[in-house]
């Protein structure tokens, strides 16, 4: 008769565990793929429940996934723009500024514009009086506010040779302008701690200066440290006590949350951002971050620094999207924990209210006509 030959069995039996495991195995991992796709597709259902406005967006084209995208999420944008002298896109106002308000335009009320004027001219004798100028005419086609870029502290020098600041007597006349036409100023200046070095590949925002290392200012003598920098941010605060300034990335104070709150408290004209800092906060001990929103809930707008560009694979793009509102809906309205970036993340599970201020009507205090 046959009798089971030991080592055969063995075999056997090894065989069935592995393959059962890998069943196992696959399922789980089949059911732990549905629910991170239903768990993202009930963040961003809350998410579009709120009516959010993402006041920090860089929109270059229009398309029909995108209007549909943001019709779905009942979501409403402003699209910033910014002359940056490295982008040749970028160097010159015009194309941007028309093709900006033709996104607006075709938009159905999704999205505002956010102008800028260009600081490159700095040095020329009618620079303040055609910056005026100019931004009056945009404000006359709808912009709702005007944005000034880290190039002034950190790029743009004057005519003797020193870096120009944000409170330099040439832009006073602009900040005025903007007080009295009832729109809003929107300051990236400075940036996060880590581009004055050491490197630190830890941090949110390394990966930027690796692929941007002109703002990467460790060991460059000459530049203004950032301290500098945003003192003379907060004097305009102080000589515009009726100019509304929203500091975009949380005001370049990403690492601490008290320095965003005594600035708050000193300036009642001065509000910021998350754009492109949310990471930031997801880092910070919860518990502060959570106080820290709930007590200055008044001050705090949603933004993203999400991008569409000319040259972009739309549908990949607006995933990315999809996955960033997400995300952040997750952290901020749920106490759910997460994995981001090989870090564990504490959802905040703000209250409703605060929820509804950061995520829309904040946004509609602080630039009004969004
Ligand atoms: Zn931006």
């Amino acid at each position: 008769m046959r009798y089971w030959n030991p080592l055969r069995l063995r075999t056997l039996l090894a065989a069935s565990v592995v393959f059962s495991a890998c069943l196992l195995f696959h399922s789980s991992f089949a059911n732990s793929e549905l629910q991170a796709q239903t768990g993202r597709e009930q963040s961003l259902a809350d998410f579009a429940a709120a009516q959010p406005i993402d006041v920090h967006v860089h929109v270059f084209k229009t398309d029909p996934a995108f209007q549909a995208l943001l019709e779905r999420l009942h979501l409403t944008l402003m699209d910033i723009l910014v002359m940056d002298d490295t982008l040749s896109y970028r160097k010159q106002l015009e194309p941007q500024i028309s093709d900006a308000l033709a996104l607006v335009r075709s938009s159905h009320g999704h999205v505002a514009l956010c102008t800028t004027f260009d600081p490159y001219k700095f040095n020329e004798p009618s620079f303040s009086v055609d910056a005026v100028r100019q931004i009056d005419r945009d404000f006359a086609q709808g912009a709702v506010a005007v944005k000034i870029w880290k190039n002034i502290g950190m790029e743009i020098k004057n005519s003797d040779g020193k870096f120009i600041m944000p409170d330099d007597p040439k832009f006073a006349p602009i900040y005025q302008d903007i007080a009295r036409h009832g729109k809003t100023l929107m300051t990236h200046v400075a940036e996060p701690d880590v581009a004055w070095g050491p490197p630190d590949p830890s941090d949110p925002s390394w990966s930027y200066y690796e692929e941007n290392p002109q703002w990467f200012l460790y060991n460059k003598p000459g530049f203004p440290s950032k301290g500098q920098i945003l003192e003379a941010r907060d004097h305009v605060l102080a000589e515009n006590p009726d100019l509304r300034m929203v500091g975009v990335h949380l005001g370049s104070m990403e690492k601490n949350v008290d320095d965003i709150a005594s600035r708050f408290d000193r300036y009642p004209n001065f509000a910021v951002d998350m754009a492109a800092r949310m990471e930031y906060l997801m880092i910070a001990p919860s518990a502060k971050v959570r106080s820290f929103l709930i007590k200055y809930q008044d001050r705090v707008l949603y933004g993203t620094d999400l991008d569409l560009v000319a040259t972009a694979n739309v549908q990949e793009t607006l995933e990315e999207w999809q996955s960033a509102y997400a995300r952040d809906w997750k952290f901020l309205a749920t106490a759910q924990t997460f994995d981001y970036a090989g870090r564990r993340v504490q959802g905040l599970d703000l209250p409703k209210p605060v929820l509804e201020k950061i995520f829309r009507t904040n946004a509609l205090h602080w630039i009004p006509g969004i």
